[in-house]
């Protein structure tokens, strides 16, 4: 790799950023970063019909959520169709490609006929030879391809590749309605781009001894190839959505920060030692096509949450409180980033392991009051222990530092007078305060709530339960 070298990400808007795509996009990305080259973002839209502009924002949505960004682009193919008409006149000038007249029908009757006989269907070259152009038919315009030989390229991941020319067709670069097609269009614009190295999926290795006779004969010099392996699911089959979701704005809803996507993205066919967890400047540091193994990447979304909460642990919680704030919302909190948001998020870092969790268990602190859970009640609290806590409601309204170190203090104090056990009394407390069985230290919640909500929330459940609770 050399600093003049230029890569590109060239994703067609079909559909969502899929995981696979992001993580192409990821390694043309960090080699970019890493030696200081330039990333071109080339949107595929030739095939009109299936290419949509929603597609497109929820591609550049998804890179932005990574932070891939690009140097050049987004560069639309629909905007290049003279360039590519010149080049398709170019070979057929040079008798390097023809228009082809076969008739759909023709063609679907060869090529059940071959199928029929036990023969690889192929293109039989009925209009290779014409000479007489006649514009008043419609044709397609095939690249002659070279009948024999072979057509070799040393890949950067998965070393020397060799196909049989006789394997591939006259492919059709134009179609009848004078649009190019995928192969044509992506070999012209990696050229005329000066694209050094492409990276892409494996899926695209039996189009690339296509593309590099058509190089040739447009007299393109060669990008260097790196197909990336596929990803599958843990049944071992290509992931699809019956392995979960396969578009990458489908972990953002579902809580999952991005630098946790892109760590888990990088280690799906590339690994550094027995490291797991990798900061950005480190991938950029590290990553290296060389490293990216040759055996398919299989998705596991318990490590795609294990790491997610080792990023929602080491957080900036300012920064965790900002991302919160949706997902809060989503859940009827309307919350905004401040001192106490930060103080939940900070007291909830250990426990979530998602957005979508913290913000589940963030709730009880945004209520005007909680609702006392009835399993939690039925389970954890008698009525033996109304009183103290009624008592150590009395205290707290005088506790001089309403912090969690003094409230501790306070309420190991009560216990070591009474020999009541605050494993007794604090299951009381943490459901008059938070509705729940769990939830953090009561202490640091409490600290979190104020002195006047911890109060009015515990005095709120002792009237409640009064009436209710049975002595345990
Ligand atoms: N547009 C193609 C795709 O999305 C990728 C083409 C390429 O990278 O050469 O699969």
């Amino acid at each position: 790799m050399m600093n003049a070298d230029r890569l590109r990400f060239a994703p067609s808007p079909t559909g969502h950023l899929h995981i696979g795509g992001a993580r192409t996009a990821l390694f043309n990305w960090l080699l970019a970063r890493k030696h200081g080259t330039t990333l071109v973002l080339r949107i595929e839209d030739t095939d009109v019909a299936r290419s949509t502009r929603q597609s497109i924002d929820a591609i550049l949505d998804a890179m932005e959520w990574l932070g891939l960004d690009y140097d050049e682009g987004p560069i639309y193919q629909t905007d290049r169709f003279d360039m590519y008409r010149e080049y398709v006149a170019k070979l057929l000038s040079e008798g390097k490609a023809y228009r082809c007249y076969c008739s759909g029908e023709t063609l679907e009757a060869k090529r059940e006929q071959a199928l029929a006989s036990g023969a690889k269907p192929k293109y039989d070259g009925t209009c290779r030879q014409l000479q007489e152009a006649d514009e008043s038919r419609p044709y397609v315009v095939r690249f002659h391809a070279p009948q024999g030989g072979q057509t070799l390229f040393n890949d950067l991941i998965k070393g020397p590749v060799a196909f049989e020319n006789a394997e591939l067709d006259d492919l059709i670069i134009q179609r009848s309605d004078g649009t190019p097609t995928y192969n044509f269009v992506v070999v012209v614009d990696d050229a005329t781009m000066g694209i050094t190295t492409v990276i892409r999926g494996d899926d695209h290795v039996n189009n690339t001894p296509r593309q590099i006779l058509l190089y040739q004969a447009l007299g393109f010099p060669l990008p260097q190839f790196a197909h990336v392996p596929m990803i599958l699911g843990a049944d071992k089959t290509r992931l699809s959505k019956r392995h979960g979701a396969t578009g990458v704005m489908a972990y953002r809803d579902m809580g999952i920060l991005p630098e946790a996507m892109i760590n888990y993205l990088v280690r799906l066919g590339w690994s550094h030692g027995d490291q797991e967890i990798f900061s950005r400047e480190e991938l950029v540091r590290l990553f290296s096509i060389e490293q990216v193994g040759r055996s398919a990447g299989v998705f596991n979304p318990d490590k795609l949450i294990w790491l997610n909460s080792h990023y929602i642990r080491c957080g900036d919680p300012e920064r965790i409180a900002g991302l919160l704030v949706p997902f809060l919302t989503a859940k009827g909190v309307s919350a905004t980033p401040g001192p106490y948001l930060h103080a939940v998020v900070r007291s909830l870092q250990e426990r979530a392991r998602t957005l979508v969790e913290m913000a589940d268990m963030a709730r009880f602190y945004f209520l005007d009051g909680v609702d006392l859970a009835d399993d939690v009640v039925e389970k954890h609290v008698g009525s033996e222990m109304l009183s103290p806590v009624e008592m150590l409601a009395g205290r707290l309204e005088t506790l001089e530092l309403f912090d969690a170190e003094h409230l501790e203090r306070l309420f190991k104090g009560y216990c070591d007078e009474t020999g009541i056990k605050l494993a007794k009394v604090g299951p009381l407390v943490r459901l008059a305060l938070t509705g729940a069985a769990s939830s953090p230290g009561i202490f640091e919640v409490m600290a979190i709530l104020g002195r006047e909500r911890s109060v009015e929330r515990l005095r709120r459940a002792i009237k409640e339960l009064g009436s209710t609770v049975a002595p345990q």
